[in-house]
């Protein structure tokens, strides 16, 4: 069987292509584990999560089976004016492992929509016609939507195609100072000084806690978040966490808040909740913004999509959380992370190398130039494997709980062996 579909290549768009010429893709048969099956019968071991979200594995029997129990009774209900046992058992799920403050769910369909739900929360919550704006810092990524582009990387991101269009932030550096350097206090006064100057008309400050995913795949140190959160109560400024990527233990804590124990107002979960099986997220709120939301002068939170707590999305939600949590999840992330580290670190000594970085579970080579996608693409099929770079960043972010050491050894030995110089 082919492996490039030719309706595909003709009709279909991907994402970020173009209809001439387009990247080319891979057909699918199936996949299973940590193992990818193409249409011509090939086998590649996934170094991807399927962007991030799939952390069982695919075709898991315990995921599967929440769903067809699910369809058999409902597959989806209106939640205007009805409710249901999946989204209540979610809710009180995320509400024992989510930070402690968080009181109030809203269930999104996806993780950009959830972006959107978070600023709109900070505004409603102001109710106060000049205090709309956000900060945050540069590479971040908050998904594709209008709002949340208008918060990611304005190099990076889309500013580009679509700068004036976009509503203008305030953006910090990114912080300098890395996840296991000693804290430089230096590396906050910027956002101190962005906060301070802007408090008037800021809602809120967003950002991705400790490890900037999309926008630059970086590592960063908890003091940054400690001083944030000291500044932003200090100005009313709303504090947003972005824990789409990070969250369900990818980083070596459940949540990526852990390892600064800093709470913030909104917070943001989506991609792994319901183990990669379909599109959903959720922002919790604590209980001080939802008071404020339900004070203003509308108040009321004006959201309310047609899927919002889909049953289907829920009970799987519910059965990969629980799965996850009844693992030594915590274990095999630290596992994966000294595999990486060992196997990675090689690299360091090649000359289009800039820096080697792990942190849980995430594995980053960065290169010294974009890797080109379509010869990389092919030539990790050809070795039997899945990883697709972005930018200069080839990384690593495997299914934890289904990767079989053997398989992250091939992964890692696979993408040195790709981008080592001649
Ligand atoms: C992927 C991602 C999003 C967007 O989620 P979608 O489900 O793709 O809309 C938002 N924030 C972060 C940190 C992400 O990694």
């Amino acid at each position: 069987m082919n492996v490039h579909d030719e309706f595909d290549i003709k009709h279909l768009w991907h994402p970020y292509t173009s209809t001439h010429n387009p990247l080319p893709t891979y057909k699918v048969k199936s996949a299973k584990g940590a193992v990818i099956t193409l249409a011509d019968g090939r086998e590649l071991i996934d170094g991807m999560s399927s962007w991030w979200c799939v952390i069982h594995g695919y075709s898991h029997p315990v995921l599967n089976e929440a769903m067809k129990r699910q369809i058999d009774s409902m597959s989806h209900i209106m939640f205007g004016g009805f409710t249901h046992e999946p989204a209540v058992e979610l809710g009180r799920l995320l509400l024992d492992i989510l930070p402690p403050s968080m009181e109030h769910i809203f269930y999104a369909d996806s993780g950009s929509v959830a972006t959107e739900v978070a600023m709109k929360m900070a505004v409603q919550a102001h109710d106060k016609p000049e205090k709309t704006n956000f900060a945050t810092i540069r590479s971040g990524y908050h998904g594709d939507t209008w709002n949340a582009m208008s918060v990611c990387d304005p190099v990076t991101g889309m500013h580009g195609a679509f700068g004036p269009a976009l509503p203008i932030r305030h953006f910090a550096p990114a912080p300098q100072c890395r996840f296991h350097d000693e804290w430089d206090p230096a590396d906050f006064e910027p956002m101190r000084k962005l906060i301070r100057e802007n408090a008037s008309g800021l809602a809120a400050v967003i950002l991705e806690p400790i490890v900037q995913g999309a926008g630059g795949m970086r590592f960063y140190h908890p003091q940054y978040l400690r001083e944030l959160r000291k500044e932003c109560d200090a100005n009313d400024v709303l504090l947003i966490f972005d824990e789409i990527a990070t969250g369900f233990g990818r980083t070596g804590k459940l949540f990526a808040w852990e390892h600064a124990e800093v709470e913030p107002d909104i917070m943001l979960v989506g991609k792994a909740i319901t183990g990669g099986y379909m599109t959903f997220a959720a922002v919790a709120a604590n209980k001080r913004t939802a008071d404020m939301i339900s004070r203003s002068q509308s108040g009321v939170m004006m959201h309310g999509p047609t899927f919002m707590g889909n049953p289907l999305a829920c009970s799987v939600a519910i059965a990969s959380t629980r799965l996850l949590l009844s693992q030594p999840w915590q274990r095999r992330v630290a596992e994966i992370e000294k595999i990486m580290r060992e196997r990675l670190d090689p690299a360091r000594s090649f000359s289009n190398v800039m820096e080697v970085r792990v942190l849980g579970a995430i594995g980053v080579v960065e290169l010294t130039e974009d890797v080109d996608l379509a010869s990389f693409q092919k030539r990790c099929v050809d070795a039997g494997v899945w990883i697709r770079p972005f930018g200069k960043n080839a990384y690593i972010y495997p299914p934890y709980l289904a990767i079989s050491d053997k398989q992250l050894v091939t992964l890692c030995d696979t993408l040195l062996d790709l981008i080592k110089p001649e």
